[in-house]
């Protein structure tokens, strides 16, 4: 009886958000806990359709991380390192220059920059670094920072998020990462992030560089400690921001990746969430956002490009793209490269027509 009648919650939920009701927290809470993947992913991938039709996006985009060094110690990082440890390193801005010109031989049309929380870089070191890129390659677009840098950097600064922002947008930064989310609820963040920014000041650093001109995306950082009710929390929290600034570009589900991190070593988490759960958080993030926020990005590095496949037809749109160099996933041993070819490849084979997208999904070329 009670497997039956969690059944039809389940149905009238997913009713609802055919219909184009807004699904709300206990609605969330209720199919995220639910084993009908299956029946949400259906439900997911018609609203998906409605949104984009038959296509699925990507950008030639290219990872360069200006440096590891970082005042936090996050439990669920293999990235950062402390000054002076073995591997730690900070590019000046002529060798970061260097990279991205091996992105733009590439195709890159997007450079995607992302560090630690460096104390020992200057302001001047970012505004740099931007305008040298946008003066040198005019036609890159400048994606960089999470709302943990920006935050960081305006504390460290005595500055506001605001002053720094807009410093920032007049380097040459058009939008922002979306990283650093991780899960935004105070009884699991400090768990996973220590030394990061909380919960709480992610979203006001996200609403102050929405607010100064600078558009993001979001993430969510799920397979550790989180529960049910903690996603939909998270979720329902961007999804407010989202209806307030509208500057959120995409939502991006990251699958935790365990290996070289202290959640790992210490033995708290064991196992990778499951294809199943994967795509899940796929479908309900969809479900949860509506038309809210139409690119529910699915990011094959962290997911793995089979499974990748089968979110883009469970409710997402995006593939990201061809993150060229990436570091970060790298650190826990997912060294996974792909080229345009088999991006392509891979999202026709799931039954998709490929669409080159700029930084802002617009898109650039039918595939
Ligand atoms: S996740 Fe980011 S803020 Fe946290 S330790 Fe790693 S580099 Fe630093």
């Amino acid at each position: 009886m009670i497997g039956l009648s969690k059944s039809s919650e389940v149905s009238d939920i997913l009713q609802k958000a055919q219909d184009g009701e807004t699904l709300d927290y206990s609605d969330g809470v209720t199919l995220m806990e639910s084993d009908d993947f299956h029946g949400m992913a259906h439900i997911a991938n018609g609203i998906r359709k409605k949104l984009v039709g038959d296509t699925a996006s990507f950008v030639v985009g290219y990872n360069m991380n200006y440096s590891n060094v970082c005042a936090a110690s996050c439990q669920i990082c293999a990235f950062y390192r402390r000054k002076g440890d073995e591997g730690e390193y900070t590019y000046t801005v002529e060798e970061c220059l260097k990279q991205v010109a091996d992105g733009v031989s590439l195709g890159a049309t997007e450079i995607h920059i992302v560090g630690g929380l460096n104390p020992y870089l200057p302001i001047d070191y970012y505004e740099d670094l931007f305008s040298s890129i946008c003066r040198e390659y005019p036609k890159v677009t400048v994606k960089a920072l999470t709302m943990a840098e920006l935050f960081f950097l305006a504390k460290i600064n005595r500055s506001s998020v605001g002053e720094i922002a807009q410093r920032f947008r007049e380097a040459g930064l058009k939008t922002m990462t979306g990283g650093g989310a991780e899960i935004l609820h105070p009884d699991v963040r400090p768990l996973i992030a220590r030394g990061k920014l909380t919960g709480e000041e992610w979203l006001r650093t996200a609403e102050d560089a929405h607010n100064n001109g600078i558009t993001s995306n979001s993430t969510m950082l799920y397979g550790h400690l989180e529960k049910a009710k903690h996603r939909i929390d998270h979720i329902i929290k961007i999804r407010e921001l989202q209806a307030k600034t509208h500057g959120f570009l995409s939502f991006i589900p990251l699958k935790f990746s365990l290996p070289n991190t202290e959640l790992l070593r210490s033995g708290d988490v064991g196992d990778p969430s499951s294809a199943q759960d994967d795509i899940k958080v796929i479908a309900v993030s969809r479900l949860l956002f509506g038309d809210l926020l139409k690119n529910i990005a699915v990011y094959w590095v962290s997911m793995g490009k089979r499974v990748a496949q089968v979110a883009l037809n469970s409710g997402g749109n995006d593939l990201i793209g061809t993150s060229f160099s990436e570091k970060i996933y790298k650190e826990t041993g997912r060294d996974e490269t792909i080229s345009i070819e088999e991006l392509t490849h891979l999202i026709r084979e799931a039954g998709r027509v490929p669409i080159q997208r700029d930084t802002f999904y617009n898109p650039i070329r039918y595939m």
